[in-house]
């Protein structure tokens, strides 16, 4: 029997710079996944999950279905794992996780790249912590047809206690942030989910690889001081979304230095500016998200506030003194509480270790 835990993660700052081959800097964080497997003799995955309430079977050589059920995420680590030439081993798994699921905290990719680790743990094989970010990157294609970056994955496969990963997109190269023990993160979850929220994911890719075409270069990270005239000449809504990637480059390196420096009032700057950045110019904020941020930005003790994640709902995280955590977080909450006469759910995190075999 092998248990594994598996984080799941919050970025603290920098969206939409990933796919752009950009730079990110997200943690994981002390919510994650538990997974607990051992062999069976049957050629087949047994999968019970605990927030699922169910438990499925899957041959090794088993497809998704395209039905959007948990299952598929299953029959994609079997797809990449036969894509790869690795054996699929004959499983019982058993899943409970303290995530909440579909609120942006990468619920998925932790599920992913914990049984993706267990597997390899259950036939006592070792995987480099990268190739196993892309292959959980890849199992979410395979199963779901999610394209995602591989931020996630690899904060999920790399994060560190007390510490922020500083990752650059294109060489995978990362470097670890002191994370003060003056800073404290508070994640509100916004409640709001809109559908549109993948169909307009597409489009802003899109937008960013027609932006770099019309600038002449590979990807919108490489586009420097010297192109800002260029950004400026481009029709819009390309201008904007172009301003927004390379400004955010920009903000995640200075946010970096910052934490490191331990100069909080300049790292929460940066986030709400990252903030008004993606509600002005790349225009994936909604009405719900601005005013978590509004309340949060004029609360005493309080940093900094961005949303976190693709956008079109999902969380906020806000960046608090953490002597004053308890007493912010309060306040935010009864503050909304009055607004929106609903409580928000929300969650004090820290940063934590990456996917791990736990006792
Ligand atoms: P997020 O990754 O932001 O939490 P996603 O929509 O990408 O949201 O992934 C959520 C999906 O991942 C769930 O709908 C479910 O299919 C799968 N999932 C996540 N956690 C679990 C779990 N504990 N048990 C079973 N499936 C899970
Ligand atoms: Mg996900």
């Amino acid at each position: 029997m092998i248990h594994v835990r598996a984080p799941g993660r919050v970025n603290i700052i920098a969206e939409h710079t990933d796919y752009t081959d950009g730079f990110v800097l997200p943690m994981a964080i002390d919510l994650g996944v538990e997974i607990t497997g051992e062999p069976s003799d049957e050629r087949s995955l047994i999968v019970t999950s605990r927030e699922e309430a169910s438990t499925i079977e899957l041959s090794t050589d088993a497809d998704p279905r395209g039905d959007g059920s948990w299952r598929d995420y299953f029959a994609g680590v079997v797809r990449a794992l036969r894509e790869s030439g690795e054996v699929v081993p004959g499983a019982r798994i058993e899943i409970r996780s303290s995530l909440p699921i579909g609120a942006g905290l990468s619920s998925s990719a932790a599920l992913l790249v914990g049984t993706l680790y267990l597997l390899h743990e259950l036939q006592g094989r070792t995987i480099d912590r990268t190739a196993l970010a892309r292959l959980a990157q890849r199992a979410e294609f395979l199963g779901t047809g999610a394209r995602t970056g591989i931020m996630d994955q690899f904060v999920i496969a790399n994060g560190r206690a007390g510490r922020a990963v500083l990752l650059d997109c294109r060489s995978l190269e990362e470097t670890l942030v002191r994370l003060p023990s003056s800073a404290s993160f508070l994640v509100v979850d916004s409640g709001v989910r809109h559908s549109v929220a993948t169909s307009e994911y597409n489009v802003r890719r899109q937008e960013c690889e027609a932006a770099a075409a019309a600038l002449g270069v590979a990807a919108l990270r490489d586009a420097g001081d010297g192109d800002r005239a260029k950004i400026e000449g481009l029709e819009e809504p390309l201008r904007s979304r172009a301003l927004h990637v390379v400004q955010e480059n920009e903000r995640v390196l200075a946010a970096s230095r910052a934490f490191e420096d331990a100069d909080l009032a300049l790292a929460g700057r940066l986030m709400s500016a990252s903030h008004r950045s993606l509600r002005d110019l790349y225009e994936v904020s909604v009405p719900e998200l601005d005013e978590i941020v509004d309340v949060a930005e004029r609360t005493p003790g309080v940093h900094g506030a961005r949303m976190t994640g693709a956008g079109f709902g999902g969380c906020v995280v806000v960046l608090i003194d953490a002597q004053r955590a308890g007493s912010v977080r309060e306040h935010l909450l009864s503050s909304l509480r009055k607004r929106r006469g609903v409580d928000l759910r929300s969650w004090n995190v820290r940063a934590s270790d990456g996917v791990e075999v736990i006792a």
